[in-house]
């Protein structure tokens, strides 16, 4: 039976029975999904995901290999010449403050993390560039791929959570997992309804099935594999409670100029 009626009014335990059902239909999608980002080490795929903020995984993937020649560990970005990382990494976007931002994390993991990046939440967060989300992404990669001292699958430590960008951001809200706008709300939503051994994957499928088929602009909702149990397949997408609490988000910061 098509869902219908879900939305912002849904029952917990509905809710509950479509993310079963949406877990399994991205599992059989994507059963080995890996981090888009090209990586070699913990430490590049910090850098990496700090530069891929409002920027393509594809762009970075393209920027990274030189950076890392010439600056291979966080030693030698810790020394860099502003300027010429800047010239590296400007097709990123924002590149002034994506390169002081990655030089002053090089120095700090140098000063105070013995040029190691931390498997520590509140240590990562209070490094420049780095937030929830890139922790996270850490974190991911970290038991995807198995880092030797990071936690692995069903050990990650408290206070680490699921992946919210764009798109997971998109499709929790037309999926109808979450009716907030905030990432960290999100992520809170989230993690009350995905298992943790779920998380660092579920969060991938999430990212490749917005690329794929959930897109922001044209979702591709008459052949899509989760429509049965989507609550915005009725409305192309584009859900009434997604408009107006754009509308709200907007008036919020009109508010608050
Ligand atoms: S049915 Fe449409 S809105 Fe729902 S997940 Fe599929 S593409 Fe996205």
């Amino acid at each position: 039976m098509p869902v219908r009626t879900a939305g912002p009014q849904e029952s917990e335990a509905r809710r509950r029975r479509r993310v079963r059902g949406i877990l399994e239909a991205l599992k059989a999608r994507y059963p080995d999904p890996q981090i888009p980002l090209t990586h070699r080490s913990s430490f590049e795929l910090l850098i990496a995901t700090i530069l891929s903020a409002q920027c393509t995984d594809e762009t970075v993937n393209r920027v990274t290999p030189q950076l890392f020649r010439r600056f291979p560990g966080p030693q030698a970005l810790a020394q860099a010449d502003l300027a010429v990382v800047e010239e590296l990494i400007r097709p990123t976007g924002f590149f002034r403050q994506k390169a002081r931002a990655i030089v002053e994390c090089s120095r700090r993991l140098v000063a105070e993390h013995g040029g190691e990046v931390p498997p520590d939440m509140e240590a990562l967060v209070r490094l420049p560039g780095v937030g929830r989300k890139t922790a996270n992404v850490l974190f991911a990669a970290a038991e995807i791929e198995r880092w030797p001292g990071w936690p692995h699958t069903r050990s990650r430590p408290d206070g680490t959570g699921i992946v919210v960008d764009t798109h997971v951001t998109r499709l929790s809200r037309r999926l109808s997992l979450t009716e907030e706008v905030e990432a960290e709300a999100i992520e809170r939503d989230l993690m009350r309804l995905v298992p943790p051994e779920e998380w660092s994957r579920f969060s991938l499928r999430l990212i490749y099935f917005g690329r794929e088929v959930c897109t922001a602009r044209d979702p591709r909702c008459a052949t899509c594999p989760l429509r049965r149990l989507c609550p915005s397949a009725p409305y192309e997408g584009f859900p009434p409670w997604m408009v107006s609490a754009a509308r709200g988000a907007a008036r919020r910061g009109r508010r608050t100029r």
